[in-house]
């Protein structure tokens, strides 16, 4: 089978005049590629990642930024967007050793670099996570975040710090949050997230106890929300986790077994 190519400049996929973003032969000529990065993870899926100069792309072909695209496209073709993203961001943002400070290299086979002086091999950075669903019977919890772009209610969600379990992480997060406590923590789906590089590991969680309390500085507003309020209400789009969370939670009861 043919190796297929994205071509990306900085953090855009750009298309050709049809619309096309990933070509089965090359399109634009390599030898003025920046770097390039075998993405492929199946061997019957062979990708790579054609890195150029923003001002070899311009001529016919249209740039789309990640986050739009990864917002329209079918759920197929976003871990790749998502791979592809990440590789992007962090072969920008890791050009020096972290030890020594001497130049990175690209690895001779692993999709790494490596410091040319100390030989430290680093790999793409991944943040791991939670995300949840805190569900009380019939309701969700849901918060509209100050650092969200409009009013949205979404779940809530964290890094999972050094030395933490993703279960300690999540109460933790929700305890800050929203000021609630809550037991039955239950894996639902993980999704990555390149924004820039994180790793959401998606949970439910039951209610226990505690009154909402907005934090100060992250939540502008936490509530519950009936299942039936779900369909008016402003959640986020359908290929986040956050949003397969809720789906999930309202067909539980609009759909019963
Ligand atoms: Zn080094």
């Amino acid at each position: 089978m043919k190796i297929e190519y994205i071509y990306a400049a900085a953090e855009r996929v750009w298309s050709d005049p049809q619309g096309r973003w990933l070509f089965d032969e090359p399109y634009y000529n390599h030898t003025l590629a920046l770097e390039e990065y075998d993405l492929t993870l199946l061997p019957e899926q062979p990708i790579r990642l054609i890195v150029m100069p923003e001002s070899e792309l311009q001529d016919g072909a249209s740039g789309l930024h990640l986050r739009q695209l990864l917002s329209r496209t079918d759920d197929a073709n976003f871990p790749l967007l998502s791979r592809a993203a990440q590789v992007i961001t962090w072969s920008r943002d890791h050009r020096f050793c972290c030890r020594c400070g001497e130049p990175l290299v690209n690895h001779d086979h692993d999709l790494a670099k490596q410091c040319s002086g100390c030989g430290l091999t680093q790999y793409p950075r991944l943040s791991p996570c939670i995300i949840t669903l805190v569900t009380r019977g019939e309701y969700c919890l849901l918060a509209h975040g100050i650092r969200f772009p409009e009013v949205r209610y979404s779940t809530l969600a964290g890094f999972i710090e050094a030395g933490e379990s993703a279960e300690d992480a999540l109460s933790r997060e929700v305890r800050e949050e929203v000021g609630v406590e809550v037991n039955n923590i239950r894996y639902f789906c993980s999704q990555s997230w390149p924004f820039p590089h994180s790793l959401m590991f998606g949970f439910f969680a039951d209610y226990v106890s505690g009154d909402i309390v907005p934090e100060p500085g992250e939540i502008v507003d936490a509530r519950w929300f009936h299942y039936t309020e779900l369909d008016e209400a402003p959640i986020p789009p359908p290929f986040t986790i956050s949003r397969q969370l809720i789906d999930a939670f309202q067909a539980r009861w609009t759909k019963p077994d």
